[in-house]
């Protein structure tokens, strides 16, 4: 392809817009716009690099005998009604009509698609393992549709189901698909982490999510420092326990004036934040709840879903009337005494003793408040967040914490579709069973994102060999200049003969400007045509840094073909 020719609309200015490297990087590098919140046009250079992770993707799927199919994005709304998802979705899920007033939604994701036409067709345990993928666009109306291809409402998603006669078949298919998402990532020269993960609103019992690691990464990681236990910071149990051997002393109620936020009263009261018990009221559903953990630590909203059997979307912090309502008093001063709301309790706070509490009216705390004795509640178990030198909770050992995004995610499902939506089989016996599924997605786009968030520097992306939209670009650094010129062109077709693909910047542009482009989006291998084309020599140059090298043209191949072997990729 020739620059002259080519649509790659860059950027100069950081656009205000976008906050993540990433996002910015790929404006700039004229490689997507925006077309309304969460939703892009992709322009040719995108393309190019979502086409080479599509590919790798298939290679890897095509190598563990995972077979293609394309789904339609818009569904029907029965199938999601038979396995409830119809509400569980929510608001994330897009809805439509058709002129005769049916349900649709634009598939968030496919299992009830996928299931469907294999309870169609598949009769017999001889049919059975079966592994089926698709690449496809997925709409979700995400809550906050952010940070460029990271979190869209449009996304591009591969998706493999996988189907099987037992548990144990679904377990040997999830070791595939976990080995060929290595392959995968690897490919792509992600840094990443395996780690276990939730089966959320997907059902089933193991999962584990693939993280790109970033440090302003949306998934927070948990792991152990001395066994391979890692978790996303939802899914990790929490290990923090509390030994109290204090007296259990008389309450006593404390004038607070304005003291409201854990802050406030640690400075107030002149004590640690271990002291407290934090009383946070929620609404989910049509019921108002309070939740009482230490307050030093932080709730995993998750582990509270699960206790109170409501989705996300149905959950939400009380606004300002409702805990008024419920308390009596201004925000900031609530506590267990008197509330008559359920009370979930994580199970810390029956330990501690001589604790710190709301009292319900504005401007009063009480102190030396212990459960049991002064307060109680529905003790539910482990309700907090994982933080950093917590004990792990497979070997003890210290934890520490991480960031990155989730690329991908493997779970195993169980009977939880074929259930809902009656797929079976006969078996070698002639009885009819349940198939036992499994269901394993990559975020394509994303993972387009998060290539280039770890492969940036402050003049513009870094591609690895593997996904670059072009393999070399040839800069013909004054095109006015016709021997530069001449043996630009030969390069370029030399070049591409030999397979490689091939930029040539021939636009009759300042050098500057075209070493700027070069630079922004990023291309791995880079040839300067410059003052010694006469004498047939070029410059060249990796993107991810190295020495300048000037060499005979004739030589040029052998320095290419080094850097394909350095960086794993053949030729
Ligand atoms: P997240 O926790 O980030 O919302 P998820 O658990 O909802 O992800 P899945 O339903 O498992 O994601 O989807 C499979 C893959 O699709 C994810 O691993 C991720 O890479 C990608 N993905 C999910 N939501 C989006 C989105 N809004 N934009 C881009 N990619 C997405
Ligand atoms: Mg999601």
């Amino acid at each position: 392809m020739k620059m002259s020719k080519f649509y790659v609309p860059t950027l100069r200015e950081v656009p205000a817009e976008a906050e993540l490297i990433s996002h910015q990087l790929l404006l700039r590098a004229g490689m997507i716009r925006k077309l309304v919140s969460g939703v892009y046009t992709y322009l040719p250079l995108s393309v190019r690099v979502l086409k080479k992770i599509e590919t790798i993707v298939r290679e890897e799927m095509d190598a563990i005998d995972s077979q293609e199919c394309l789904m339609s994005a818009l569904c029907p709304s029965e199938l999601w009604k038979e396995t409830g998802r119809w509400d569980d979705f929510g608001p994330e899920m897009f809805r439509l009509h058709d002129r005769h007033n049916r349900e649709f939604c634009l598939g968030p994701t496919h299992e009830e698609v996928f299931t469907n036409l294999i309870r169609h067709e598949l009769k017999s345990y001889k049919q059975l393992p079966l592994s089926l993928y698709q690449i496809q666009t997925k709409f979700r109306d995400e809550k906050r549709p952010r940070f460029g291809l990271m979190r869209g409402r449009e996304f591009t998603m591969k998706d493999a189901y996988t189907f099987d006669k037992d548990e144990e078949g679904m377990k040997v298919a999830y070791q595939q698909m976990w080995e060929a998402y290595e392959k995968v990532f690897n490919r792509c020269g992600l840094n990443f982490k395996i780690v276990e993960g939730d089966s959320g609103a997907m059902g089933g019992s193991d999962s584990h999510e693939f993280i790109a690691m970033s440090e302003v990464g949306e998934t927070q990681i948990a792991y152990c420092t001395s066994c391979d236990y890692a978790a996303t910071d939802e899914k990790a149990a929490c290990k923090y326990d509390i030994h109290s051997d204090e007296t259990v002393q008389n309450m006593e109620k404390v004038s607070t004036p304005q003291v409201k936020t854990i802050d406030e009263l640690v400075a107030f009261f002149n004590v640690s934040a271990d002291t407290f018990v934090k009383t946070l009221i929620f609404k989910a559903k049509e019921d108002v709840v309070a939740v009482l953990i230490p307050g030093n630590r932080e709730l995993n909203e998750l582990k509270l879903f699960k206790h109170l059997g409501v989705q996300e979307h149905d959950f939400e912090i009380a606004d300002e009337a409702t805990v008024k309502e419920v308390t009596n008093a201004e925000v900031g001063f609530a506590g267990p005494i008197g509330l008559k709301i359920r009370i979930l309790v994580d199970e810390r706070v029956p330990k501690m003793r001589n604790v710190i509490i709301g009292a319900n009216e504005t401007d009063f705390h009480f102190k030396n408040a212990n459960y049991g004795v002064d307060f109680q509640g529905e003790v539910v178990g482990d309700l907090l967040m994982i933080e950093a030198s917590d004990a792990c909770p497979k070997c003890g050992g210290k934890i520490e914490m991480d960031r990155g995004n989730e690329v991908g995610n493997i779970f195993q499902l169980g009977t939880k579709y074929s259930k809902a939506l009656n797929a079976t089989f006969l078996d070698e016996n002639g009885k009819e069973q349940l198939i036992v599924m499994g269901s394993h997605g990559i975020g394509v786009s994303r993972t387009l994102a998060a290539i280039i968030e770890q492969y940036n520097d402050e003049n513009g992306i870094i591609w690895p060999l593997s996904v670059a939209p072009f393999h070399v670009i040839i800069t013909v650094v004054n095109s006015k200049k016709e021997e530069q010129q001449a043996l630009g062109e030969k390069l370029y077709h030399d070049l591409k003969a030999k397979g490689l693909e091939v930029l040539l910047d021939d636009r009759n542009e300042r050098a500057g400007v075209k070493f700027k482009d070069a630079e922004l989006i990023g291309i791995p291998i880079r040839i300067n045509v410059g003052r010694e084309a006469e004498e047939n020599i070029v410059e060249v140059k990796m993107r991810r840094g190295g020495d300048v090298l000037n060499i005979k043209t004739d030589e040029i191949m052998s320095v290419i073909e080094k850097e394909f072997e350095f960086q794993n990729v053949s030729l």
